[in-house]
């Protein structure tokens, strides 16, 4: 296939094929759910920003979002605060992992939203005055991005809960540094809540593609939050979405994106299209094997890479 193909006719069952040939990984075990994951699900999708959707075969598989829902729950928190998040957390990408115990040195804040810390912030940031009422507020926004009402698994935001004991220790640290202004543990109940919003890859596609689109959603033609708000988020998912692997990331693929423990990426192509993929076995820095692969022939196949001159 050639660069600057178009979208809507890329063969996605070919690409799912070709990546399949791809081993190696692991999948993540924090929770059970996850640690039963089908190892060899593949799921891929495209939305463009004109709304057209492009599908594989399994891209109606469901799983839980986890660390793909950053970008949303920023978003949000910028729209819901009136931009005062830009205040709350930093933008600086840490060079550590996703669940590192550190703050930004000097302010107590957490160095950006796509870290486990950031995501603890943003999600007790957005409208709501109780843990009920902010999960209420994040899935009706969440829905929004995706274009279809989306629910939590209460099993999975249990176990994430009582599980995630480096995301109480990140809870408590912000409100010891004055941070974090929301009880400790329903902070992390919330964030929990949202890493266990279930979706499938067009769900994750749409999401991202409304982010490309400028903040509406190209499917439903629906606006969830202002381009300036879009901007704003795919930039910090450009420095910071894929943890420690940032910089590796957008020299190779050069598409702003977001990876998770579930083994989904959502990309997000801005003027152009939103991507995701899933695929459980993860490389040591947290990033789909596949999902990795599937990114980088993407981006050259349809001349995404943000700094290439194809497109
Ligand atoms: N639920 C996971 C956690 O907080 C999400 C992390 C991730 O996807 N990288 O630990």
């Amino acid at each position: 296939m050639s660069a600057a193909t178009d979208p809507r006719l890329y063969d996605l069952d070919d690409l799912r094929e070709r990546a399949e040939r791809e081993n190696g990984g692991v999948v993540d075990e924090s929770i059970p759910q996850l640690a039963d994951a089908d190892p060899d699900l593949l799921g891929i999708a495209l939305v463009t920003v004109g709304g057209h959707i492009v599908r594989s075969a399994q891209s109606d598989a469901r799983f839980s979002i986890q660390s793909a829902v950053k970008p949303f729950l920023f978003a949000l928190a910028l729209h819901d605060t009136g931009g005062e998040a830009l205040d709350r957390v930093g933008i600086e990408p840490t060079g550590e992992a996703f669940d590192a115990i550190k703050l930004e040195t000097g302010t107590g804040r957490p160095p950006n939203p796509m870290v486990n810390a950031g995501a603890l912030l943003t999600a007790s940031l957005v409208d709501g005055d109780d843990a009920d009422a902010r999960t209420e507020r994040i899935l009706a926004g969440l829905s929004a991005f995706a274009g279809r009402d989306l629910r939590f698994d209460e099993e999975v935001a249990d176990e994430e809960h009582v599980l995630g004991d480096r995301n109480h220790a990140l809870a408590h640290l912000m409100r010891a540094e004055g941070t974090l202004r929301v009880g400790a543990d329903e902070a992390v109940a919330v964030y929990a809540r949202a890493c266990a919003v279930m979706v499938d890859a067009v769900d994750l596609a749409t999401m991202g593609a409304t982010l490309a689109n400028g903040g509406r959603n190209p499917v439903i033609g629906e606006r969830v939050v202002s381009a300036a708000i879009a901007r704003d988020v795919v930039s910090v998912m450009a420095t910071c979405g894929v943890y420690d692997g940032s910089g590796r990331w957008m020299r190779e693929v050069g598409v702003p994106a977001k990876s998770s423990v579930s083994g989904a990426i959502v990309l997000s192509a801005p003027g152009v299209l939103g991507a995701a993929v899933i695929s459980p076995p993860l490389d040591e820095r947290g990033t789909s094997v596949r999902g990795h692969a599937v990114s980088d022939a993407l981006s050259r196949d349809l001349g995404l890479h943000a700094f290439g001159t194809l497109r």
